[in-house]
């Protein structure tokens, strides 16, 4: 299969912006071991803003050139780590810094694609993430939730793992509603499933929802499946693909993984 995997700033960092080394060390070796059993593997990782700011010492900036710096810095030290620790399990990395740009113009999106499958096809993992440095709010992806969902468009995957700080998607926030019940399968984004992310176009706290559904509407619409799980427990990515209910399965209506 060839799998898109999003990895999420909450995932690989702690609040302090400093590496979670337990999540990412045990992300690090289920990727690998899937990647071992033969799927293709692309990365879609967030955390250059994080982790910059993290090593400047410094909290996140409010100000776009201070994002921007910090995105420079940090996402050196994202490589480094992925580079380092997928080495060790014999994996080669690249970096892929994509602009809104490069997945709107059809020259530069098939340069992308092209370059994108040379890379699967050495056997190499794209390490994906937005050119930060040089992207502007008025004209950027804006985040990589949307960002893994069009990789996979451009890659033609089979799956995309959404790997959040949430388990899957609730029918109410689950942070104020205890008894909150996970939905483990959706066909369609319908006005009701939108309605549990907190309504469309809003972006009230259910841990960012709102662009997940987006990016699960570019999968259902792409014909690619999408799975939402907690990126603490990131061995639900096995489970997932043995057909196991974990998290939330956004995938076509009558299709299934295999
Ligand atoms: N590209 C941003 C970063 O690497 C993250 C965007 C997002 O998390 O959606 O910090």
């Amino acid at each position: 299969m060839r799998i898109v995997i999003k990895i999420g700033t909450s995932t690989l960092t702690y609040p302090t912006g400093l590496l979670n080394l337990r999540h990412v060390d045990k992300l690090i070796r289920v990727i690998a071991d899937l990647k071992n059993e033969g799927h293709e593997i692309v990365i879609v990782s967030s955390g250059a803003i994080a982790l910059g700011a993290g090593k400047l010492g410094i909290r996140r900036p409010k100000d776009l050139p201070g994002r921007q710096a910090c995105a420079a810095v940090g996402q050196c030290e994202l490589m480094y780590v992925y580079d380092k620790l997928f080495g060790q399990y014999n994996h080669t990395v690249s970096q892929v810094l994509m602009t809104y740009e490069d997945v709107d113009q059809p020259v530069r999106r098939q340069n992308a694609v092209n370059t994108l499958e040379t890379l699967i096809r050495m056997g190499v993992i794209p390490i994906v993430n937005e050119n930060d440095t040089v992207s502007t709010e008025e004209v950027s992806i804006g985040d990589n939730d949307t960002l893994s969902a069009i990789v996979g468009r451009l890659v033609k995957a089979d799956l995309l793992f959404l790997l959040s700080d949430i388990d899957g998607l609730y029918d109410q926030p689950p942070k104020d509603h205890p008894q909150a019940h996970l939905i483990p399968v959706v066909h369609a984004i319908t006005p009701q499933i939108e309605q549990m992310a907190g309504g469309s176009g809003s972006d009230r706290g259910t841990g960012g929802m709102v662009t997940k559904l987006s990016a699960a509407k570019i999968a259902l619409e792409s014909g690619f499946a999408m799975s939402l799980i907690n990126g603490d427990r990131p061995e639900s990515m096995y489970q997932v693909l043995k057909g196991d209910p974990v998290g939330t399965l956004f995938i076509q209506e009558g299709k299934d993984l295999r």
